[in-house]
């Protein structure tokens, strides 16, 4: 599985990814709003997009479907529930079903609400592990509820499906928000040392040499995936004293959303 991701260079800080076979040069495109830019990527590199893959119904990863699909016929696949706001969706996809790319690439689709109610994450299952999660996990963060969404199932889906995915699965989202989200964690919990660490790289460089992270990496920096964590827990009775000493993880995990989504 060949995986090429593209920086859209653009107000959304859109990351899309083109996942490809390396036998038969066949490749899906994850998201492509900016098209053209996938396009020619995939062109540069004698790729040929046979399928668009849109993780969930807004537009900023909907938005550039029809133009892909106009200049090479790929077919689109999103979740059965969203196709008919997006349209022109020719397969729609359920928890379980496997998406084969060429003859050598096979991505398992997650059922993954929260971030909408009608949301896929792909799974690779391969020797090392990818995630690409579109607005549910973000580098170091997790996607707002504010158009659609619900926190609650945004924590069952962190909890029973995102944080259960083995350590080293590449972690590819659907946005470049790692500073920003590393500055909400030291916000939740200043004693973070990898954070310091990872924000200090984040800062200078280019969000198109942004890092792959590992869920594992996530773990030590991403405040959603630390409910646990004392000094996260201290932090947030500072402005919640109702959750108690031993708040459980759900309580955690959606005052957390509270907070970021007014930080
Ligand atoms: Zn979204
Ligand atoms: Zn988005």
């Amino acid at each position: 599985m060949l995986i090429e991701r593209i920086w859209a260079a653009n107000n959304y800080r859109n990351f899309h990814y083109l996942i490809a076979c390396a036998e038969t040069g066949e490749a899906l495109a994850v998201d492509p709003l900016e098209w053209q830019l996938c396009l020619d990527a995939a062109r540069s590199r004698g790729w040929k997009i046979t399928q668009v893959l849109n993780t969930h119904e807004h537009g900023d990863h909907t938005g550039g479907n029809a133009g892909m699909v106009a200049a090479t016929g790929a077919k689109v696949l999103a979740h059965a529930g969203a196709a008919g706001r997006i349209g022109g969706v020719d397969r729609g996809l359920s928890k379980g079903d496997v998406i084969r790319v060429g003859r050598t690439v096979e991505l398992e689709c997650l059922d993954t609400p929260g971030h909408t109610m009608t949301h896929v994450c792909l799974f690779a299952h391969t020797e090392q592990p990818a995630l690409f999660c579109g607005d549910t996990l973000f580098n170091a963060g997790a996607g707002n509820c504010h158009n659609g969404g619900d926190p609650a199932l945004l924590y069952e889906t962190f909890a029973a499906q995102i944080a259960r995915l083995p350590e080293t699965t590449r972690v590819y989202p659907g946005h470049e928000y790692l500073a920003r989200n590393l500055e909400f964690t030291l916000d939740r919990e200043p004693d973070n040392a990898s954070a310091v660490q990872w924000l200090a790289k984040a800062r200078g460089q280019e969000a198109a040499a942004a890092p792959v992270t590992t869920l594992g990496q996530e773990k030590d920096f991403n405040t959603f995936l630390r409910l646990q964590s004392p000094s996260v827990i201290a932090r947030l009775r500072e402005s919640f004293p109702e959750i108690g000493e031993r708040p459980d993880a759900r309580a955690v995990f959606l005052k957390l959303r509270e907070l970021r989504n007014r930080w």
